[in-house]
C-alpha cells in the first residue's frame, strides 16, 4: 500500500515520525477526508480548497501547490487498488521539532495521505438514526478542520453510550453542527442550517446540498435554529463525507416529524446519489 508524503510516495510501513512531532504532541495540524466513489474522488476541488484554507488559517505551509496536490492525489489513487467505495485521509502538521509551543524555525511541515476501502452505511441512510443533544464546548474557530478533535471524540462517545449515532451540538441554545456532521432542520418545505460562520465546519457535502436545493428550488436558509425548534420540525438530517445524508428520526427523547425519514431528506438523498453517480 502506497502513501503520499511531503517527500513523495512511499510504502505505508516506511513512514515513521520522531516522537517530537507537532501533530502528535499538540494536535498542531489539519486534515481532510475525501470520498472515493467508483474509483473517483468526490468533491475533490472543495476538499483541496478547504485544506488550503485550514492550513492558511493556522499558518502551516502546504508543501505542494493546489495543482500538484490534485496531481499527486490522482496518482495516489492510481497506484493503489482500492474497492469502488473508498476514502482518503490526509493530514498536514507543522512538522517535527523539539517540544516547545511557539512555531519552530526552519522546520518543514509533515504530510501524509492514504486511501482505504470504505463501505457506505446504507442501513443508516435508509432507516435513519437517533441522536442526542450536547453543549458545544469547542473553540470559536471550528471552520478550521483541525486535528484537535477531543470535544468531537467525547461527543461521539457520549452519543454512542446513549444508543445514538450522532451528537447534535448547541451553543447558546442554537444548534451549530454534529460531532462529525452538519445538521439541518426542515419545516414547511424549507431547509434550515447554521450559517457557515467560524462556529462550524463548512461541510463539502453541505455545499453540495445547498447547490441541489437551489437547483430544485427548495429554500435553503442559512439561519441557526434552536434546540426547542426541533419539536416543530417536519424533518431533520445530518450530512458528511462519510455518512452522506442521514435522516434523523429522534433527538434525545423527541421524535422528529412523524418519526420516519422525511420527503425532502429522501429527495436530497436521491439527488446526491445521482449527482455523485453512485
Ligand atoms: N462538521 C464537522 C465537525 C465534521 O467533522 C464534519 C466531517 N468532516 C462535517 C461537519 C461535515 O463536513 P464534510 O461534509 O466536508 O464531510
Amino acid at each position: 500500500d502506497l502513501i503520499l508524503t511531503e517527500k513523495g510516495f512511499m510504502q505505508q510501513n516506511e513512514l515513521s515520525y520522531p516522537f517530537e512531532e507537532r501533530g502528535l504532541q499538540f494536535g498542531d495540524g489539519v486534515y481532510e477526508v475525501i470520498r472515493i466513489y467508483q474509483g473517483n474522488y468526490h468533491l475533490l476541488n472543495e476538499h483541496v480548497d478547504r485544506l488550503f484554507r485550514s492550513a492558511e488559517a493556522i499558518k502551516i505551509e502546504v508543501p505542494f501547490s493546489k495543482t500538484e496536490m490534485h496531481e499527486y492525489l490522482s496518482e495516489l489513487l492510481e497506484k493503489n487498488s482500492v474497492a469502488k467505495d473508498a476514502k482518503l485521509y490526509l493530514q498536514l502538521t507543522r512538522g517535527s521539532a523539539p517540544r516547545s509551543h511557539e512555531f519552530p524555525l526552519n522546520v518543514s511541515s509533515n504530510l501524509y495521505a492514504y486511501v482505504k476501502d470504505f463501505e457506505r452505511d446504507l442501513e443508516s441512510m435508509r432507516e435513519g438514526v437517533a441522536t442526542v443533544t450536547l453543549e458545544d464546548i469547542r473553540w470559536e474557530w471550528c471552520y478550521i478542520k483541525s486535528l484537535n478533535l477531543l470535544p468531537n471524540v467525547l461527543a461521539k462517545q457520549h452519543a454512542k453510550e446513549h444508543g445514538a449515532k450522532e451528537a447534535i451540538l448547541y451553543k447558546e441554545g442554537m444548534v451549530t453542527e454534529g460531532s462529525s456532521s452538519n445538521i439541518y432542520l426542515v419545516r414547511d418545505g424549507k431547509v434550515y442550517t447554521h450559517p457557515a460562520t467560524k462556529r462550524i465546519l463548512g461541510g463539502c457535502v453541505r455545499m453540495k446540498i445547498q447547490e441541489l436545493c437551489k437547483e430544485k428550488e427548495i429554500p435553503f436558509i442559512e439561519e441557526a435554529f434552536q434546540v426547542e425548534d426541533i419539536s416543530y420540525a417536519d424533518e431533520m438530517f445530518a450530512t458528511s463525507t462519510t455518512a452522506e445524508i442521514l435522516p434523523i428520526l429522534k433527538v434525545d427523547t423527541v421524535s422528529v416529524g412523524d418519526g420516519e425519514p422525511g420527503k425532502i431528506t429522501r429527495e436530497l438523498q436521491r439527488l446526491y446519489e445521482k449527482d455523485a453517480h453512485i
